[in-house]
């Protein structure tokens, strides 16, 4: 605490991101990146932006980028919104569209970057517990149930779950709330879920944001996007244009184009994902874990024998790092775990098995 420090900023209590750690010849499973490289025409378009053409501003609208994403949904660039990171667009959106008079409501196990957006921003929020199953319970989102509220937002996947929600619930949430803002952070959908993104022009307060850091393979770019209805996408640029007007590089929008344009290669390498997921869900059950059923590039599993704790050190002492989360003491005992190559998937479980067989 600085006596410089606006109240503000002493008060907040910041997201903390997985580790990157500096060793290398580390199995690294903790940050839900995509095991295999972005496309090869990414790479192309960043190589060919990467001239003296730097020396000027971006385009603050990025309107290629946006009519690029546009077309993947049949939607006008008007519906699109695109920010540094999807974690940017959630800023802008907690910001412009969940700040209200009443609480904004999310999932007790979720995305832990809602809170500190709260903070941020001083937004009242209420959180609602996932049911034993640690699925999101719809139902408690119906205004019946969820009393006067200011906004909804979840992760579909959820995160740190993975648990996915069909279609037709989600609409009836989306259905039974007009009046409020509904939000679907789609992080993970490519994986195994179905998008909302259908809904978008059916429902004026439906927002789905997504990124390019997953199923793309472009973390390190930071492009994510929100898909709504021009007065939702208006309101965002509002706030953005309060803040940063040039968000994403030249480079970024070169690199994003190219990949929202290579469907094949997106399609391939997300199956690749689902098909290791599948693989090591079904040997880490083998082993006698509990693997939650998962529709996201990650799993949630504990193993009856040891604490999250525990296990989460013993496979960093044989250079596998995952993520564990102490808190809330329900899931302290899972760990995340990212899926990587099919090699890596399997250094993993002979790690597990070894562990296993040593206690
Ligand atoms: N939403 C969820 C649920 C996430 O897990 C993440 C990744 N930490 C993000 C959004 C943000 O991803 P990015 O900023 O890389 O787009």
């Amino acid at each position: 605490m600085s006596r410089f420090w606006s109240r503000l900023v002493g008060q907040l209590d910041p997201y903390v991101p997985g580790e990157q750690p500096r060793v290398q010849n580390l199995i690294k499973l903790n940050t839900n990146e995509h095991p295999y490289g972005p496309s090869p025409r990414v790479i192309e378009a960043i190589a060919a932006a990467n001239n003296d053409s730097l020396r000027l501003y971006p385009d603050p609208t990025a309107q290629a980028l946006r009519e690029s994403i546009a077309k993947n949904f049949d939607l006008k660039p008007e519906h699109i919104f695109v920010g540094n990171g999807s974690d940017e667009v959630l800023a802008h959106v907690f910001h412009a569209l969940l700040k209200q008079d009443a609480p904004l409501i999310f999932p007790d196990i979720s995305y832990s970057f809602y809170p500190v957006y709260c903070g941020l921003y001083e937004i009242e929020y209420k959180t609602i517990p996932l049911d034993d199953d640690l699925c999101i319970r719809l139902t408690d989102y119906m205004p019946q149930a969820a009393g006067k509220i200011g906004g909804i937002i979840f992760p579909n996947p959820n995160a740190p779950t993975g648990r996915g929600h069909p279609l037709d619930l989600i609409e009836t949430v989306v259905a039974a709330n007009p009046d409020i803002v509904v939000v679907i952070d789609e992080a993970y959908v490519y994986f195994g879920a179905v998008t909302a993104a259908s809904l978008v022009n059916k429902y004026p307060n439906l927002l789905v944001v997504h990124t390019l850091s997953k199923s793309r393979s472009l973390a390190g770019l930071r492009v994510g996007y929100a898909l709504g209805h021009p007065d939702l996408i208006q309101g965002l640029d509002r706030v953005k244009n309060s803040f940063n007007s040039y968000p994403l590089d030249r480079l970024a929008q070169a690199g994003a184009i190219a990949a929202m344009e290579d469907v094949a290669h997106f399609d391939q390498s997300r199956r690749a994902v689902i098909h290791s997921r599948e693989q090591l869900s079904k040997d880490l059950a083998a082993l006698g874990f509990e693997v939650l059923p998962s529709q996201a590039n990650f799993i949630f599993t504990r193993c009856p024998k040891l604490s999250g704790e525990q296990l989460a050190a013993a496979l960093r002492a044989r250079h596998i790092i995952v993520r564990h989360f102490k808190s809330p003491a329900r899931i302290s005992d899972f760990l995340r775990i990212t899926i990587g190559t099919e090699e890596q998937c399997a250094q993993l479980v002979s790690a597990c098995r070894e562990i296993l067989a040593s206690i």
